[in-house]
């Protein structure tokens, strides 16, 4: 079904980002009973109507209200890839005609949605793609559950939507209150269970703490990348300011707080942070907290001189961190032929062709 298209700028806000005890209260201020809070929730969620007019049982007179006050779906799809293994992206066009990227990547259990929390990336690690062009904007809470809404579109009926990561473009905890607002209506309204929704990031301590303290249950992912603090500043702009112990210390406060283990990734980049020395010094730091391992293997990104390792020298990397008592996993790259380490289609995109013909179906 054909999405309506926002022209910039908007002027209405994005009903997606409003918390259920809002809507509620806003419509008893305008002397609707409560319950009508809850008819537009089931339009939203359950039948998942893509404009506010399809809410047919409210009264004219409120609806028009609301759509002169919020909009549903803002974002268009400039293009849709879908690679050989399943793996399905969208790049969409917001009403600023920015751009960000979404990723649908499905399991043999599970279908689990990529999403983006930045326009860009302020951080610029130096093998990624989202940060090399800066940091545009913040996407706003409702933007941000507008990109698990596209994706659920993609995958359902016919299966379910089951996991959330917040893995794509941005630093989630650098758009701090965004990204809690759209995690508790994640969890909340679209009802993905929290411990299904992962929260990755290059490690900000002082939000990491703010987070633990909100006890939500989500899952933390840290993304470590090196075992000491001068491999991990070379390839982390951020972590001059920040040392491993520090982060070390937060991901235990969360431990402590939530009772949720966090997991630690490492992108493995040949010659550079996998030699066995490297596992061993990683399954130390695992000692001082709980945590288990995520091994990203590197998905080379045009322009820059890194190279994924050989799937032995993989292997044998997660064998050691195995044989030093961590619980470790390698996971294999998904959509590799569409582009799908974060931030590359958005780059390539823009490299190429800024006005691109909307060409997914809609
Ligand atoms: N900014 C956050 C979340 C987005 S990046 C963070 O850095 O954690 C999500 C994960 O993808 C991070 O672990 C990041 O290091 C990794 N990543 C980035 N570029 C990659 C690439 N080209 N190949 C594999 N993993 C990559
Ligand atoms: Fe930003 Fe994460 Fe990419 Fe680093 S890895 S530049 S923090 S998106």
């Amino acid at each position: 079904m054909k999405l309506p298209i926002h022209k910039a700028p908007l002027e209405t806000r994005s009903l997606l980002g409003v918390a259920p005890s809002e809507l509620e209260s806003l419509i008893e201020e305008w002397g609707e009973k409560k319950f009508r809070a809850k008819q537009i929730l089931e339009w939203i969620y359950e039948h998942q109507v893509v404009s506010i007019d399809e809410m047919t049982n409210l009264s004219k007179s409120l609806r028009e209200r609301m759509i002169a006050a919020f909009h549903l779906f803002e974002s268009q799809i400039v293009t849709e890839s879908i690679a050989t293994d399943g793996t399905r992206k969208l790049l969409l066009s917001w009403s600023d005609g920015q751009t960000t990227e979404c990723v649908l990547i499905p399991g043999e259990n599970r279908r689990t949605a990529c999403i983006s929390t930045q326009v860009g990336c302020p951080v610029g690690c130096v093998f990624c793609a989202s940060g090399l062009d800066g940091v545009k904007r913040n996407l706003h809470a409702g933007q941000i559950v507008e990109q698990v809404m596209r994706l659920k579109r993609l995958c359902e009926p016919e299966n379910r939507l089951s996991n959330v990561v917040f893995m794509g473009l941005g630093e989630p905890l650098a758009n701090y209150d965004n990204t809690v607002s759209a995690l508790r209506q994640i969890n909340g309204s679209i009802g993905i269970g929290a411990r299904k929704i992962t929260i990755s990031t290059v490690g900000l301590p002082k939000q990491m703490r703010r987070l633990a303290d909100e006890q939500l249950q989500f899952t933390l992912a840290l993304s470590l990348h090196a075992p000491t603090d001068e491999l991990r500043q070379k390839l982390i702009p951020w972590a001059e300011g920040v040392t491993i112990e520090e982060l070390v210390s937060a991901a235990q406060h969360y431990f402590e707080r939530t009772g949720r283990e966090v997991t630690l990734e490492y992108v493995l980049l040949a010659d550079i942070n996998d030699a066995p020395q490297h596992a061993k010094d990683v399954a130390k730091i695992c000692m001082k907290m709980r945590a288990n391992v995520n091994l990203i293997l590197y998905n080379p990104v045009p322009d820059l001189p890194y190279r994924r390792p050989a799937d032995a020298t993989a292997r044998q990397f997660l064998t050691t961190l195995k044989e030093n008592g961590v619980n470790a996993h390698l996971r294999p790259s998904r959509g590799l032929d569409i582009d799908s380490a974060c931030g590359q289609l958005r780059r390539r995109t823009q490299q190429t062709d800024t006005t691109l013909p909307c060409t997914a179906p809609q």
